[in-house]
């Protein structure tokens, strides 16, 4: 097993290498490469369009059949990718989508939901899955009181920390939390986010937000998007035209991604060369064709123009 090694720590990474995922007629996601590190959250940004949701489906294993995904993914040195295993959904990677309330089955109470799944997954004893159920469920601060109730008779907040304790309580390494406050009014956002913070020192979190002030608060790191590409990849100084542009386009806080200047390309009509160009104030003539990903310090970006 090949583990990476640095000061004599072992460095836990998920990293993804030169990942498509095609339609049989365009990509949505060309050629992504990232690493996420254990412990960190990982924040994946970019409009509507850019790939964020895909790449999260992805990683999750629940592409849709009519997606073909190439490409390698490593996790801890190891190769899980291609093709990702059986065990993978679920157990070892859980994904927490917009909508909680198409997360649970509305014939089913909260407390059950959560207990079925535990006995799915693994061999054990009722009491043993209601023990888990209540001790995840009280982790995600979710109230005794409204832990028998059916998912319609819950608030959309309430409804995802249960969601946030499904997941959680099949203890997967990676949770891919797909846009998780969406649905959420402000007030109730910072709520879930704080249960992010707490739970990523276990895991590998992957955090798909439209919500920039929301990304800047939680992201240990980002990963940039757009029309299917990796624009960067960084920590907080964000240096890419695109990047600069997604974050000058805070308005007031909770606000959703609104950048000033034009529209994002859909994956199927992206422009030749950089997919950014259309928009960029730094375009030259080089940006008629695709600029590589290069290393600028420790930031990872695609650019012909950045100093
Ligand atoms: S490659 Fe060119 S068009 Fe693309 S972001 Fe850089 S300067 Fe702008």
């Amino acid at each position: 097993m090949e583990v990476l090694v640095k000061s004599n720590k072992i460095l836990h990474v998920l990293e993804v290498k030169n990942l498509w995922v095609e339609t049989s007629k365009f990509p949505i996601l060309r050629d992504i490469n990232f690493k996420s590190y254990k412990g960190k959250i990982k924040v994946i940004i970019g409009e509507s369009g850019a790939g964020k949701s895909t790449l999260g489906f992805f990683l999750a294993g629940i592409l849709k059949n009519e997606l073909k995904a190439r490409g390698k993914v490593l996790l801890d040195g190891m190769e899980v990718f291609p093709p990702l295993s059986k065990e993978w959904k679920g157990k070892k990677a859980g994904i927490i989508f917009q909508d909680p309330y198409s997360f649970f089955d509305p014939r089913e109470r909260i407390f059950n939901s959560i207990k079925e799944g535990l006995l799915y997954h693994f061999h054990l004893k009722e009491k043993e899955a209601e023990e888990i159920t209540e001790s995840w469920l009280t982790r995600v601060k979710f109230p005794e009181k409204y832990r028998r109730n059916f998912p319609h008779q819950l608030s959309g907040g309430m409804l995802q920390r249960a969601s946030i304790a499904s997941v959680l309580s099949l203890n997967p390494e990676i949770v891919i939390a797909d846009e998780p406050t969406s649905a959420l009014d402000p007030p109730l956002r910072r709520g879930i986010t704080e249960i992010f913070r707490e739970v990523a020192r276990e895991r590998y979190i992957i955090y798909i937000t439209h919500f920039i002030d929301e990304a800047l608060e939680i992201g240990d790191d980002f990963l940039v998007l757009y029309g299917g590409m990796v624009m960067e990849e960084t920590d907080i100084n964000f240096i890419h035209p695109y990047s600069k542009l997604l974050t000058s386009s805070i308005l007031k806080k909770g606000e959703p991604i609104k950048p000033s200047v034009g529209y994002s390309p859909h994956p199927s009509n992206l422009p030749p060369g950089c997919p950014f160009m259309e928009r960029c104030e730094l375009k030259s003539k080089e940006c008629k064709k695709i600029p590589p990903l290069t290393r600028h310090g420790k930031t990872i970006l695609r650019c012909w123009n950045v100093p």
